[in-house]
């Protein structure tokens, strides 16, 4: 079969596209015939360098398809089931993969392929990052960075279903449009205006109860002002490069603020909370609380072009690879 893969760790460039052995379901495993691949952002982690992993690496943490073969000792599953998977383990930039079967959902007649791959890393993040890490309720003011991305735009109407106050932080007009549009109350444009400075005016002079920042490096600082004594720093993300240190200090002296850095794996580590989790998310889509925009698609051999436009800020919502 075809897979992307890496060989040496950098930019979009080292990316292959290249013939692998076709993967075999072990005990406990089951083979996804692959239909539709979600890039994530984490994933230019990995190519980079950034996250570590061995060489010669398969790339990707998310995929929607069909079973193609079952191990022994699997329950639950029969051949040509629609099911879905997301963050572990790597290699969904493919034809097939082989999944441990208690890390594979189902997936609703009523979903796609293409939007379950669009839809579950982000969705999940979304979802434990608003009722889990800070659990939103009506009134809170909340900012969500990045907001007309992936994981932006399924926080922004999550949270909006939730009786937040939403202020959207994104990188143009065009973004600010869309964030609107999905149930943001406030806009603030990172390229041109000052985010803390914004996010006090829009608060009364308050500050937010939390901040969801999945920017890191450059907008570390604007976060920290941007929130109200006892507020949270939520840190889930580094699109633009790793935060520094933590001084503890530094979050006595803003006003004894909590800060976390979560990450999906933690809230879906048992089978039950990865039921819970995929189940949550697919009632949201299923009642048009949560929509998924169609996503932008690429042919998996153009993996390359789909993480240069990510890295390059140019999209909006999700991408897909098809193989
Ligand atoms: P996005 O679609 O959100 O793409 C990243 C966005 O970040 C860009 O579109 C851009 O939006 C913004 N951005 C700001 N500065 C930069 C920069 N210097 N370079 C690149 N992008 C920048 O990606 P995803 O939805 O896939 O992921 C969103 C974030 O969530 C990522 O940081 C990812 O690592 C994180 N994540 C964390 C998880 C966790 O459990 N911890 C799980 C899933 C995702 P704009 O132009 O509007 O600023």
């Amino acid at each position: 079969m075809k897979a992307i893969r890496i060989h040496e760790t950098g930019s979009a460039d080292v990316l292959r596209y290249e013939e692998v052995a076709d993967p075999i379901a072990k005990p406990g495993e089951i083979v996804m015939r692959i239909s539709a691949t979600g890039v994530n952002f984490v994933d230019t982690y990995y190519r980079s360098g950034l996250y570590k992993t061995a060489l010669p690496a398969s790339m990707g943490g998310e995929a929607a398809g069909s079973v193609e073969a079952i191990g022994e000792g699997v329950s639950g599953f029969t051949i040509g089931d629609r099911i879905g998977y997301a963050m572990a383990p790597l290699g969904s930039y493919a034809e097939k993969i082989a999944l441990p079967a208690d890390r594979v959902v189902h997936i609703p007649e009523n979903v796609s392929f293409e939007i379950a791959a669009a839809s579950m890393l982000k969705g999940w993040t979304a979802r434990y990052l608003l009722r889990k890490t800070f659990p939103v309720e009506p009134g809170h003011n909340i900012v969500i960075h990045a907001a007309a991305g992936g994981v932006g735009q399924i926080a922004v109407q999550w949270a909006r279903h939730l009786g937040a106050n939403i202020i959207a932080v994104v990188g143009n007009d065009e973004k600010a449009n869309i964030a609107t549009t999905l149930g943001a109350h406030h806009t603030i444009i990172s390229t041109r205006e000052d985010i803390a400075k914004r996010v006090k005016e829009l608060t009364n002079g308050e500050g937010a109860d939390v901040v969801f920042d999945s920017v890191g490096k450059d907008t570390y600082e604007a976060t920290l002002n941007s929130l109200k004594p006892l507020g949270m720093f939520v840190s889930f993300g580094n699109a633009s490069g790793p935060l520094p240190p933590i001084n503890a200090q530094i979050l006595s002296a803003k006003g004894s603020l909590f800060f976390t850095r979560p990450g999906l794996l933690a809230y879906i580590r048992t089978p039950q909370m990865l039921r819970e989790t995929a189940d949550d998310l697919f009632d949201v889509i299923g009642r048009g609380i949560v929509k998924i925009a169609q996503p932008t698609i690429y042919k998996l051999e153009n993996a390359a072009q789909a993480h240069r436009d990510l890295e390059g800020r140019k999209t909006t919502g999700s991408l897909v690879l098809t193989p």
